[in-house]
This record gives structure tokens, C-alpha cells and sequence, in this order.
């Protein structure tokens, strides 16, 4: 057996032990007693008895070696700006957040909605709500005032802490306007709203109840606010999921299993040393950016960059493809973090940029969100000449499900697989109407996690344990297993493939096929950059498939567009076969997406089937689905 192999056999047939060891990689101010309480599966109540805090373990224990050492670099090619803090800077900021949420009667258990750009504020608030024991539920900056409404009824907050704006490829978006109609729309009302102001845009308070930062901040910049004690299964925040398939659902974590686990990935998947440097490009409104920005680096003692801007712009405002490897570069970044969405878009650029910075620091870029196509994996991997790391995961899950684990063993990494079940997690694949175990290499199924899930996987739905259980616990009959409503198949060498979503299967005359499969083929083609496949209803055929392309040299003259479609006609038939060869494939400037960089392929759809394209509360850009309805007429 590999070490590898044992490592995880051990987590799966003795949790309790394999966790206590996990466990004293953090610190706690009582040790826990119960590691595993089962009492209650599928809720899992990891490490009762313990008594600990997100914030200690993220900035207070690193205080006596690392006072001086860089702990948030925050970065803003939008303001075109770069500041340090080293972990004394970072103690301070947190303590004079903290006490300005105290001083608003923040307390334990208190709800606190963050509603902030990428900047440095936004890390000190959510490590503010860690110290003081409130739970902090993240809303991606800029998000719409309906949706935004929406979680704040859901989270019930005290307090929210915004900012005037923020900015994107050098457009300012008012934050405060959008924030003031959320509340107005909101039947729950926050006592308070903090706000920090950039100068970006102008602020009108509602006296009372706003407040400035930079005004109460100085008779808080010398306050010492302790960390609260919290039991492990506290709650530490809730947050959404990214909403791709439908209404989003508040994840909600604890304390304790959340800090060990984070640990425990920093240790094993990353690789990570206390003093190296972590570059995650996430946002904080993102499960990514909430373990991979913030807690995750700090609890293992690295730097970590916050950063705020395109891929694309350099800090002088100027178009620079190569920015962010000339960060990697300035900071000696040692383990990276992005998404495929975001390495599609430096694709559409000259791979020249990315050999025009020493990135000989960069162990391993790690990509997650989305399926990582091999054509935009060997790019990159080829470009960079760094190991590009593939992890699966969910807002639900916490941290990665499927990839490799250096940190225990190098293993090696397969194109177009995330790789291999994570320890504590027993991932299998099952038949979607009978529950059936698959474990023929090559058969596909429902990827499903059986019970108890590890620390740091979601502790139940906010507020609705029913929620919970009916919608993941319930979904294959006869078994009851958690679903992570994604298709899988896996190589006689437990490598796991992802295929997409349960709901994104097209079913052409009776054949079904994925999403991804046919996308895959289609992202091969030279000149495509991006690409989503949705089925669209036929009434001869059932379905059929129907291609979005965004060419990487842009969208040309509506010649240049058709032979595009000829060409990937021909691509895909060749490939997959003629089934799965698209009846149209329509080139166009913009894929719609979620904040996270997931394609909305069900709005796709219904933009092709006429329909409504239902919840869109979490669309980045609507102009892109507009102009697509547009040509779709
Ligand atoms: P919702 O559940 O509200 O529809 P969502 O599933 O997009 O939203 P997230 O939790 O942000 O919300 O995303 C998790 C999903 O992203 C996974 O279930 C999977 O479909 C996809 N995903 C994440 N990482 C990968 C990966 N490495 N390869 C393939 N798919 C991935
Ligand atoms: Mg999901």
C-alpha cells in the first residue's frame, strides 16, 4: 500500500483517531474530548468538549515568532495600490475592527453581513467577527439589491460592514446605493451599517444608523479585545453556494472541525510552511476565498495575498497579461490558487507573458471551481512550467474532496482528473435511480459521500436542518448519502473524473451525454477560448446539443463565425461521433457566469428554449446573457 493509500485508510477506518492527531495541528484552549459524536448522523458533531477560536489560531498563536513577518498583502491593480501588514499590523487592524463591531453590539453568536470589495477592511472584518465569537455570512461585493435583500433576511444580521465602492477593470460600483436599497427592500432591518471609505464614490448616511469607519476608528486603535472562547460546534459563518443550478443554499460550518481541517489541508494538499507566501485569486465571497485567502494561509502562518483586480491590469492601470506573475515574482509566492474561468481568460492573451517573470518560487498552482479541461491545463502547465493541481470540492464540502496530497506523498496527477478521494471523505459513485455501488473502472455515476463527512464539511443548512437533510441526504433512493449532484466516473486506478452536473446531461434520441464531454472536444479547437454546451429541447430528437464559443481572437465577421461552426461541427463529430455533434454552435464575446466563474448553463438553456432563465441572482455580468438572447431572437 502507498503512504498515501494508508494515510487515507487510516482516516476512513479509525476517524477518531486519525482526527485527534489532525486536531493538534491548531491550538485550543480546551482540548477537545469527544472527537466524533455519531449520535446524530448524518450530523456529525466533530471534536466536542474542545474550546477554540478561528482568530487566535489565525493571527494571536503566530504573535511570539512572527510578529514581524508579513501576514496580508493587499494588493489593488484597480486603485493601483500595495500594502503589507505583518502580523503585529494584522493583531492591531483586528482588535480595532473587532472593537468598533463591539462598540455597534456585536457579541457572540451575533450574525454580521460583509458586503466589501477585495481590500484589506473586508479580511479585518471577517477575522473581527472570528474574535468576537458573531458569525460572519460573506455576500460578493456588488452583488444586486434583490439578492442581497434576500440574505440579509436569511442571516438576520446586527451589523453590516460595506465600503462606498468598488472597482473592476477601472469602473466604479457604488456599493452604498445598492446596500441602502437591499435594506429597504430587506423585511429584517441591521441596527448598524460600518463602512469604509475608499473615495471612490460618495456616501449619504442615514444618521443613526451609519457609520464611518475612519471616524470611529481612532478611539479604537489601542483597544485589546480577547478571543471568545467558542465550543468547537459554534458556528464560525454561513454562506451561500454559488447558486449554478438554482436558488442558493446557506452553508453553515462550525468552529473547531473548520480550523483542523484547514490545517490539516495546509499541511497535506498544500504543502504549506509557516513564513512562505500563499496567492489565491478567489474573492471572499467565495468558499475558496473564505479557507484559501484568509483562514487557511493565516492559520498556517504564511503571507496572503488580497487582491483586487483583473487578471489583466497592472498596478499603473495599464493592460498587463502578465501581472499576476509579476506578483509572483515580487513576493516569491510560493503556492498559487486560481480557477479554470480565470486561466481561460489569460488564454485569449500571448503565452509570452507568462515566461516574462521568474516564477521559480511557485511549487504548484492549484485550480478549482470548474472542470479543468486538459487542452487549458497543458496551456498553462506548459507556459508557467509549474504543476497544475486540479481540486474538486463545494461550498458544502469546505475543502477539496478530490485531488492529490502532496504534503503525505507524490502522487502523481492525471489531465483532466481531479485525482483521488481526500482523507475523511469516502466518495463513491452510484447509480442515480437504484443507489447502486459502481465500482467498475469507467462506470459512470452520482458522486456521493457517505456519512459522517469529515471536519470542516457543512454542518447543516442555515436554520433548516430539514433543508439539509431532504435536499442532499435524499436524493438517491434507497441509500441515504450525501450528494454532491455532480457525475463522475472513475479509472482503474481510483482517479476520479468529474462530467459535470447531475442536471447537465443531454439526452440526443435516446443516448445520454455530458456536457463537459462535448465541451471538452470543442475547447481542443485552436481558435476557441471558452466554450459551454447546453441541451436544448428538439421535438425530433429529444434534445440536442448547442455550443457558445467565445474565439480567442474575438468575434469576427459572420464568414469568420460560420466557418467557426463548421469547424467545430467537425471537431466534435470526429471526437465523440455525430450524436454528439452540436446543430448549432453560435459564436459570441461573453459566457454568462456566476461572481464565482461558473458557467450558468441552465440560463443558457432557457435562453435557447425560450424560457425564463429563473434565478439569476448571482450572475456576474448581465449583458453577457442579454446580447446571447438577443442573437438567439
Ligand atoms: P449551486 O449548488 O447553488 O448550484 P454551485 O454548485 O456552483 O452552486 P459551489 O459550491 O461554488 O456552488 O460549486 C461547487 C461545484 O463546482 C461542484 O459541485 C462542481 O460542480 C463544480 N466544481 C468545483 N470544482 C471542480 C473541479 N475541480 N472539477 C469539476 N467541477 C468542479
Ligand atoms: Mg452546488
Amino acid at each position: 500500500m502507498s503512504s498515501y493509500q494508508a494515510f487515507y485508510r487510516r482516516s476512513i477506518d479509525a476517524p477518531e483517531a486519525f482526527w485527534a492527531e489532525q486536531a493538534r495541528l491548531i491550538d485550543w484552549h480546551q482540548p477537545p474530548t469527544t472527537i466524533l459524536d455519531r449520535s446524530r448522523l448524518p450530523f456529525t458533531n466533530w471534536f466536542g468538549g474542545g474550546t477554540t477560536n478561528l482568530c487566535h489560531n489565525a493571527i494571536d498563536r503566530h504573535l511570539p515568532q512572527r510578529q514581524n513577518a508579513p501576514a496580508v498583502i493587499a494588493v489593488s491593480t484597480e486603485t493601483g495600490t500595495e500594502r503589507t501588514y505583518t502580523y503585529g499590523e494584522l493583531h492591531r487592524e483586528v482588535q480595532q475592527m473587532a472593537s468598533m463591531l463591539r462598540s455597534l453590539g456585536v457579541g457572540r453568536g451575533d450574525r454580521v453581513l460583509i458586503y466589501m470589495p477585495m481590500i484589506a477592511p473586508a479580511v479585518f472584518a471577517m477575522l473581527a467577527c472570528a474574535r468576537l465569537g458573531a458569525i460572519h455570512s460573506v455576500v460578493f461585493g456588488g452583488f444586486a439589491s434583490a439578492s442581497l435583500a434576500s440574505r440579509i433576511d436569511d442571516a438576520q444580521p446586527k451589523v453590516i460592514v460595506s465600503a462606498d465602492a468598488g472597482s473592476r477593470g477601472g469602473k466604479v460600483l457604488a456599493y452604498k446605493p445598492l446596500l441602502d436599497e437591499a435594506i429597504r427592500l430587506a423585511t429584517h432591518k441591521p441596527s448598524a451599517v460600518l463602512l469604509a471609505d475608499r473615495g471612490l464614490a460618495p456616501m449619504d448616511l442615514v444618521p443613526g444608523r451609519d457609520h464611518r469607519m475612519d471616524e470611529l476608528a481612532p478611539a479604537h486603535a489601542q483597544a485589546e479585545v480577547p478571543c471568545e472562547w467558542m465550543d468547537a460546534a459554534d458556528v464560525s459563518y454561513t454562506l451561500y453556494t454559488s447558486g449554478t443550478t438554482g436558488r442558493p443554499k446557506g452553508v453553515q460550518r462550525d468552529v473547531g472541525g473548520y480550523a483542523v481541517a484547514l490545517a490539516a489541508s495546509m499541511r497535506h494538499i498544500f504543502q504549506a510552511s509557516p513564513g512562505e507566501t500563499y496567492f489565491c485569486t478567489s474573492d471572499i465571497g467565495w468558499v475558496v476565498g473564505h479557507c484559501y485567502i484568509v483562514y487557511g494561509p493565516l492559520i498556517a502562518g504564511m503571507a496572503t495575498i488580497v487582491y483586487e483586480g483583473l487578471p489583466t491590469q497592472g498596478l499603473d492601470g495599464q493592460p498587463d497579461g502578465a501581472i499576476w506573475w509579476r506578483l509572483v515574482e515580487k513576493y516569491k509566492v510560493n503556492v498559487m490558487f486560481s480557477a479554470p474561468t480565470a486561466v481561460r481568460v489569460l488564454k485569449k492573451q500571448d503565452p509570452a507573458l507568462l515566461r516574462q517573470h521568474d516564477v521559480s518560487s511557485l511549487r504548484a498552482l492549484f485550480l478549482a471551481g470548474e472542470p479543468l479541461d486538459e487542452p487549458t491545463a497543458r496551456w498553462i502547465s506548459d507556459g508557467l512550467g509549474v504543476p497544475i493541481i486540479d481540486n474538486y470540492w463545494q461550498t458544502e464540502s469546505g475543502w477539496p474532496i478530490l485531488t492529490v496530497a502532496h504534503g503525505v506523498e507524490k502522487q502523481a496527477t492525471k489531465f483532466g482528473s481531479p485525482g483521488v478521494p481526500m482523507y475523511g471523505f469516502k466518495v463513491k459513485l452510484v447509480h442515480e435511480a437504484t443507489g447502486e455501488d459502481l465500482t467498475t473502472p469507467g462506470e459512470k455515476g452520482v458522486v456521493v459521500i457517505e456519512s459522517p463527512t469529515p471536519p470542516g464539511f457543512m454542518q447543516t443548512v442555515w436554520r433548516d436542518d430539514e433543508r439539509f437533510i431532504n435536499t442532499y441526504w435524499r436524493s438517491i433512493p434507497g441509500i441515504e448519502v450525501y450528494s454532491t449532484f455532480d457525475w463522475g466516473i472513475r479509472d482503474a486506478d481510483g482517479y476520479f473524473y468529474i462530467l459535470g452536473r447531475t442536471d447537465d446531461v443531454i439526452n440526443v434520441a435516446g443516448h445520454r451525454l455530458g456536457t463537459r464531454e462535448i465541451e471538452e472536444a470543442i475547447s481542443a479547437h485552436p481558435a476557441v477560448a471558452e466554450v459551454a454546451v447546453v441541451g436544448v429541447a428538439d421535438a425530433l430528437k429529444g434534445q440536442v446539443a448547442v455550443a457558445f464559443v467565445v474565439p480567442r481572437a474575438g468575434v469576427g465577421d459572420e464568414a469568420a463565425a460560420l466557418r467557426l461552426e463548421g469547424e467545430v461541427m467537425k471537431t466534435v463529430a470526429d471526437n465523440l461521433g455525430a450524436l454528439a455533434r452540436p446543430a448549432r454552435v453560435h459564436s459570441v464575446a461573453a459566457l454568462p457566469k456566476t461572481r464565482s466563474g461558473k458557467l450558468l448553463r441552465r440560463a443558457l438553456q432557457a435562453v435557447c428554449e425560450r424560457r425564463d432563465p429563473g434565478d439569476l441572482t448571482t450572475i456576474d455580468d448581465p449583458t453577457s446573457l442579454q446580447a446571447i438572447q438577443r442573437l438567439i431572437g
